[in-house]
């Protein structure tokens, strides 16, 4: 049996764009919770992204839409990284446990969380990308999520357990 991928789902969203008809549509890979009219989030490739469900339909149904190809590499590097037995387990773990603790457990979008906390969205979308983040701004985050350091520790370690089986499988096959 295979492991699901403990990265996160992902849904397309266009960006919102005035009067372009002729061009085509660009679409980006965000969190599935941020599909909803208007919510704001940050795409796989660091690209704000304001949903918008006129624009993203037409894009996946008129033929015009083209996936963002950033979103398209970064997503397709970030399956590799689970799997990579070079790779360090850790800021991949800390990476995957926020995310899983801000758009699962709160329910919020980076940018939603960012303005909880008066931290810049894009710097705060870097930290939890990279896994990098002191431990006193991963307790306010927590907090702003509702919850405390013990439970984001919790998240943390749940996925570096699911990154650990993938690749204890991957070296059994
Ligand atoms: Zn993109």
């Amino acid at each position: 049996m295979t492991s699901q991928s403990p990265a996160q789902s992902t849904a397309v969203s266009a960006r919102r764009q005035e009067d372009q008809a002729d061009r085509p549509i660009i679409l980006y890979y965000v969190p599935d919770l941020a599909v909803r009219q208007g919510r704001r989030s940050i795409a796989l490739c660091g690209q704000p992204v304001a949903y918008d469900q006129q624009a993203t339909s037409k894009g996946l149904t008129g033929g015009k839409g083209i996936i963002c190809p950033m979103c398209d590499l970064e997503r397709e590097q970030l399956g590799r990284r689970y799997r990579d037995p070079d790779k360090p387990i850790y800021p991949l773990a800390v990476s995957l446990g926020l995310q899983g603790l801000i758009e699962q457990e709160a329910g919020l979008t980076v940018c939603e969380l960012a303005d909880r906390t008066g931290l810049d969205s894009r710097e705060l979308n870097q930290g939890i990308k990279e896994g990098n983040m002191p431990i006193d701004q991963m307790e306010s985050l927590a907090h702003a999520c509702g919850t405390d350091l013990t439970e984001a520790l919790s998240w943390i370690d749940a996925r570096r357990k699911a990154i650990e089986t993938i690749r204890c499988e991957d070296h059994e096959r």
